[in-house]
């Protein structure tokens, strides 16, 4: 199943219309709702060591977990650009092409610094 975001957005409009939830959705709720579904997906990850959180090693209740939060932040992500009428598409395609010009291969390759 490829994902359409702009499908997801209308999904999402509809289902916080159905609710009569439009009243809370302010982008400044939003987004405070989308740094404490990031903050969920931390917590599920905490406390393993850096090998545990690797795919192979997560058990099946944790994989689930990290799953639903996953989904959590990208619903709430996709809500804020929608309430905000940011054309996610394009604000990716932009950031991705400002990315390749300034982390090039020559200033990059293996390092993990970002550059001011
Ligand atoms: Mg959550």
């Amino acid at each position: 199943m490829a994902l359409d975001l702009t499908d997801l957005a209308g999904q999402l409009r509809r289902f916080a219309a159905d609710h009569n939830w439009d009243q809370f959705h302010t982008p400044k709720n939003l987004a405070m709702a989308l740094a404490r579904e990031v903050g969920e997906l931390l917590a599920e990850l905490q406390w393993l060591t850096a090998e545990q959180t690797e795919p192979e090693r997560l058990d099946a209740y944790r994989r689930a977990a990290v799953e639903a939060e996953i989904a959590d932040v990208l619903i709430y992500l996709v809500q804020l650009a929608d309430r905000l009428h940011v054309d996610l598409e394009r604000a990716i395609t932009e950031k991705l092409e400002s990315n390749e010009a300034r982390y090039t291969i020559e200033r990059s390759l293996g390092s993990p610094n970002k550059l001011p």
